[in-house]
């Protein structure tokens, strides 16, 4: 049965599948006839071991991780792993230093964590406003460096990268909170991914982790346990008690990845989504403007001004939008303007809802 339902541009907590929605409805008073809800078990009763391994498998499947791989279902969001990346691997090489890459206000959010443990290096010249990759000639990358640090994706700027950095050898770590799953990956060529639940995989409270077994054991002696991967990751993730429900609900949002054709189909209807509203904006003759290059716009988070960043009219969007059943359509508040996420959960059709919306907009306002 479908339901109309307001449609959720939102950049996270975001749009879950409708299918996954409707399951997680229909199991919530009896899962799997143990006469009790997934809210109310036992972390460490069968029923639950079953559902973090499958979610496991699910995940292992979708990204082709390697065997030599751990995958960890934590706590403390993305944020969390801010601290925990260097805290478990500052301590990788003697320096205790680390490469960051700054192409937005996550992984410059990241990097200012990362001074409380060690000595972090910006591998580039401070960027006035977050609207492209620097080119990787102009790195300076550090050969003793413990790791290499970028965010895949920044979720507030909307610059995705569309390579893999080169490290020479130096282990590389990225934060993928927001393009997750949105396109296949090559688990071997990391160190490190972490992805925060809430944008593409699931609801808010589980960050996975996908770490290279080698890398564990070397946590700094400050690392809190629960941040810390390697007793985690000997205990199966169950050091404490993990966000149950919210890997349930990831493990359902996983299988409707694998039932929609995995990672590579998923990456496809992507493109789609992210082209409709790109073409609007680049046939607009400048009403619409995404201050992002070309070569590095993000396929999950657009953001745009209007007439030149004219307040009233973006305001009057936003309404006009709402009125329709649009919403979380709002710049985040560093950048202003507009920004629509086109998360996995966001169909073709909510789309279509916006760009033909933004072309009728321009019609009106042109
Ligand atoms: C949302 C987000 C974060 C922060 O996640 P929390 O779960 O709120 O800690 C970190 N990095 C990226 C890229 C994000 O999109």
């Amino acid at each position: 049965m479908e339901h109309k339902r307001t449609i959720n541009f939102g950049p996270g907590p975001a749009k879950l599948p409708q299918s996954v929605l409707l399951q997680a409805q229909k199991e919530l008073m009896d899962y799997s006839g143990t006469g009790i809800s997934v809210l109310e078990m036992s972390h460490r009763s069968s029923d639950f071991s079953k559902i973090m391994s499958t979610t496991q498998d699910h995940l292992r499947g979708l990204l082709n991780i390697p065997d030599n791989y751990k995958v960890l279902f934590l706590q403390g969001g993305g944020c969390g792993q801010f601290s925990g990346v260097p805290l478990n691997l500052l301590g990788l090489k003697e320096d205790k230093c680390a490469d960051y890459i700054v192409t937005g206000m996550w992984s410059g959010k990241a990097a200012k964590e990362a001074e409380k443990y060690g000595k972090v290096n910006i591998v580039h010249p401070k960027l006035d406003s977050y609207t492209k990759i620097p080119d990787p000639s102009s790195w300076t990358l550090n050969p003793s460096a413990s790791y290499v640090y970028y965010c895949s994706n920044e979720t507030v700027d909307g610059v995705e990268f569309d390579f893999t950095p080169e490290t020479n050898g130096v282990v590389l770590v990225s934060d993928m909170s927001s393009n997750f799953l949105s396109r296949p990956v090559d688990v071997s060529k990391f160190g490190l991914i972490y992805a925060g639940a809430q944008k593409n995989v699931g609801c808010a409270g589980v960050t996975v982790v996908i770490v290279r077994e080698d890398l564990l054991g070397h946590a700094l002696k400050v690392c809190p346990n629960i941040l810390d991967y390697k007793v985690q990751a000997g205990m199966n993730s169950l050091y404490n008690t993990p966000p149950s429900f919210s890997i349930y609900i990831m493990g359902l949002v996983l299988e409707w990845i694998k039932d929609n054709g995995g990672t590579a189909a998923v990456e496809t209807l992507n493109k789609q989504k992210a082209s409709l509203i790109y073409d609007i904006i680049d046939a607009s003759n400048g009403f619409y403007t995404c201050p992002v290059e070309m070569a590095c716009r993000s396929r999950m988070n657009i953001p745009f001004r209007l007439n030149n960043k004219d307040e009233a009219l973006e305001k009057q969007f936003l309404d006009g939008a709402s009125k329709r059943g649009m919403i979380s359509l709002k710049g985040h508040r560093s950048v202003g303007g507009i920004r629509a996420s086109l998360y996995n959960a966001v169909t073709l059709e909510d789309t279509e809802a916006l760009a033909s919306y933004m072309k009728e907009f321009l019609s009106e306002h042109q």
